[in-house]
């Protein structure tokens, strides 16, 4: 597999280059060089293939010889080992839920596949691999989870004080082993200010081999298509073959690796982007006009973003005609009553819960089929994560239906374990040289 910087069309650097350094020194993202159409017998059977077979098949075809087929697939069995099953709710309406995984969110695909990916690279006798991250909530969980035990690495989680729910810090802060967690005294933005002066500083690079889990990863990326073509499986099973999904977005990773998916063959009929008031996208397919803002406070706090990283992704996927692109994706925007509106109305429907990313998915689904009925087009909205890891947002009678995982009991036993620091980067900078 090759890759290119959206940024530079012609650069070419290996897939282990790109997973390593997440981002290319042109500010561009990488993107294959080669999109694979895969061969109509796989995409007209999926429904005889399980998600581990369909990841493999999907994964050999994308990363090629970068990886031998013995090893990926032990790579990816090992990181896909939950399921991501399709519910149906009503006619025409299915959820596809992503929550399965060690952290109760989608980004566990990511980062459980990105760690191995990484481990798999290191070299005999290198350097440990010292992975820094920052997360506003759900991505320090996954990464976290997705490298617990992972040889040859060490995590460092920073994450804003009083900021992330009770369920998130628990997941970061529990681990032990090779993952720590550093509390800082300031916002998400402090924490990444952070990380990225870390990895510019002299001093720490040479001490030790840094490296970001950040989800612009090219290997984060690779893993979400893998759920779009095992749902299309699983509707196939159930006689249904045309197909609407509806993606909560904040940085427009999972969506883009819908995208992806449609562009190696698999036969989606249309894309919904749906986000809360930081609507750029939605806005710019409606006007044609990108304009990055900064970012607005919301209840679906993870898609709080304002300029979406992965987005030039997608435009560079439709480089030749954005035309297509309008034509296959349409955007919708809510604010947090609205978003609250389509809770109550999903728990008293549906008798289900969702968390408030999820919900808006499935309300611009609604909303969609409301402007363009087809009544033999099925509609499936992807839940994103597990509405415990969100209980303030509930009002009471709902939030008491909320079933708690047992993973989450095990976790309330466990005691938090985090260094509470400052925003300063000195401070930080000693906490890593001392700590190693
Ligand atoms: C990260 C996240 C999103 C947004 O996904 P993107 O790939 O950034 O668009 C949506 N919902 C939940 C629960 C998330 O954790």
């Amino acid at each position: 597999m090759q890759l290119y910087s959206t940024n530079n069309l012609s650069s070419r650097v290996s897939f282990k280059d790109a997973v390593f350094n997440s981002m290319p020194q042109d500010k561009g993202l990488y993107m294959p060089v080669t999109i694979p159409r895969l061969d109509d017998k796989f995409l007209n059977n999926l429904d005889q293939y399980t998600l581990p077979e369909i990841a493999f098949h999907v994964a050999k075809h994308l990363i090629g010889d970068d990886i031998p087929d013995a090893d990926l697939k032990a790579i990816v069995y090992d990181a896909i080992s939950f399921l991501a099953p399709v519910v149906k709710l009503e006619e025409n309406i299915y959820v596809l839920e992503l929550w399965h995984g060690p952290s109760l969110a989608f980004k566990d695909f990511g980062a459980r596949f990105m760690s191995r990916v990484m481990s798999y690279f290191l070299e005999k006798g290198e350097k440990q691999l010292n992975v820094l991250v920052a997360t506003s909530g759900d991505t320090g969980g996954a990464v976290a989870l997705g490298f617990l035990g992972v040889p040859d690495t060490r995590v460092t989680i920073l994450y804003p004080k009083d900021k992330v729910s009770e369920v998130q810090e628990l997941q970061l802060t529990t681990n032990g082993q090779n993952i720590r967690a550093v509390e800082i005294d300031g916002t998400f933005d402090d924490c990444q200010a952070l990380v990225k002066q870390a990895f510019t500083d002299n001093e720490l690079n040479e001490k030790f081999r840094l490296t970001s889990a950040n989800s612009i990863n090219i290997a984060r990326l690779i893993p979400q298509t893998f759920y779009y073509f095992n749902a299309y499986a699983q509707l196939l099973k159930q006689g249904v073959s045309k197909i609407i999904f509806s993606v909560p977005s904040g940085n427009f990773g999972n969506i883009g690796a819908g995208l992806l998916a449609w562009k190696m063959g698999l036969p989606v009929e249309h894309f919904i982007a749906a986000t809360n008031v930081n609507d750029t996208v939605p806005e710019y397919l409606k006007s044609g006009v990108y304009q990055p803002k900064p970012s607005i406070a919301t209840l679906s706090n993870a898609m709080d973003v304002g300029d979406p990283s992965n987005w030039v992704r997608i435009a560079d996927l439709f480089k030749d005609d954005m035309g297509d692109l309008k034509d296959l994706v349409t955007g919708y925007r809510y604010d947090d009553e609205e978003t609250l509106a389509a809770i109550k109305f999903i728990n008293d429907d549906y008798n289900y819960v969702a968390c408030p990313h999820t919900a808006i998915a499935w309300q611009a689904l609604r909303d969609w089929q409301q402007d363009n009925y087809k009544p033999d087009k099925a509609g499936v909205f992807l839940s994103t994560a597990h509405p415990c890891k969100f209980p303030d947002v509930f009002p009471k009678n709902i939030a008491v239906k909320i079933d708690v995982p047992e993973q989450v009991e095990e976790l309330e036993k466990k005691k938090k374990q985090a260094t509470a620091l400052g925003k300063d980067f000195e401070g930080f900078k000693r906490y890593l040289l001392e700590k190693g």
